[in-house]
């Protein structure tokens, strides 16, 4: 049986200062501080984790910040252009507002007939709220202690855009491998979703669940600090984990044994567009280290880092997680 996805697990990228990257995500966008670790293969760069009140899968957006003395990455092709997280409806003024009051430059346009807010963030990371009905059949949980009210908050991911030099061979992979479908297509850019109406196991027309393909004339981009790394895509268990490392093999491409990431087991598998794919499993979450209560609130390190802690934290950038959120007040 071909394994299917419900649609994207979490997306990461590379920020600059970490305390400019948490204080954006958690006091401008409202987002939990849902995990502070380490990147597993770079101990001495923090992972940080910002999400739903409950760090759902779908509503991730993790980063490792590389410090402003990290190299620039540049964008190109083979890239994730754009991350969009999805809005209610009634809250684009509200957005508008709150993001300009902070600063941040936001265009509006309109797109398959929803109106879409762009932005960047601090490291010219392009981010997209889409003012979205999905929003309300959304599986997010508020996070009561937000600065931004329950009733705006961003309820997971509406979807990414990936800029890859060709159409063709990543329209195959979701299409052959993840199970996904050309749904519209409009303004060069081609919107695919997990196949089937929701009702079967796996499929899904809901949040989180759209891949958008745009066509670039950039050579290959360079992964570095302001670009994102990888996008992961949600695996029910291991069991279908070993389907979709067959399932990558069967479509030619490389991909890798399973790695245990503490909060999931990944693949990791390149699609021939250039962009890194990810599937990580559902289970067993956030809480296995954490109660819902103290998300985010120590620095966790998984077993086999434990050992190292002392060293690992002498070695970690300056990070305050203290006056993250502090202040920010809800308005
Ligand atoms: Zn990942």
């Amino acid at each position: 049986m071909k394994p299917t996805t419900p649609g994207i697990h979490h997306v990461t990228a590379i920020a600059g200062d970490p305390q400019r990257n948490a204080e954006f995500y958690v006091e401008t966008l409202g987002l939990r501080f849902v995990k502070r670790t380490v990147n597993h293969d770079d101990t001495g760069t923090y992972h940080f984790y910002f999400g739903d009140g409950e760090g759902t899968p779908g509503t991730n957006i993790t980063f490792f910040p590389w410090t402003d003395s990290g190299r620039r990455g540049q964008f190109g092709a083979g890239q994730t252009r754009d991350t969009a997280y999805q809005i209610p409806p009634d809250s684009v003024e509200y957005w508008i507002d709150r993001l300009e009051s902070a600063g941040v430059e936001v265009d509006q346009v309109e797109r398959f007939g929803e109106p879409v807010l762009e932005f960047d963030d601090p490291d010219g990371i392009g981010l997209e709220f889409v003012a979205s009905e999905q929003a309300f059949e959304a599986d997010a949980q508020p996070w009561p202690e937000s600065p931004v009210p329950a009733e705006y908050q961003a309820r997971g991911f509406h979807s990414v855009t990936l800029a890859v030099p060709a159409f063709g061979p990543t329209a195959s992979v979701l299409t052959d491998v993840l199970g996904f479908e050309l749904e519209a297509e409009a303004d060069g850019r081609r919107r695919y979703r997990p196949a089937g109406d929701g009702s079967e196991p796996g499929s899904s027309s809901g949040p989180g669940s759209i891949v958008d393909l745009v066509e670039t004339d950039a050579g290959r981009g360079r992964m570095g600090v302001g670009t994102v790394h990888h996008v992961a895509f949600e695996a029910a268990d291991l069991e279908e984990q070993e389907r979709w490392r067959e399932a990558f093999a069967d479509h030619g491409q490389n991909v890798t044994e399973i790695i245990d990431r503490k909060y999931f087991r990944s693949i990791y598998s390149r699609e021939p567009g250039g962009v890194l794919f990810e599937m990580a499993t559902t289970e067993p979450g956030f809480t296995v280290d954490e109660d819902i209560d103290d998300l985010g609130s120590g620095l966790m390190l998984p077993e086999w880092l434990e050992s190292e802690r002392d060293r690992i934290e002498a070695q970690l950038p300056e990070f305050d997680p203290e006056t993250v959120g502090a202040g920010a007040g809800a308005n």
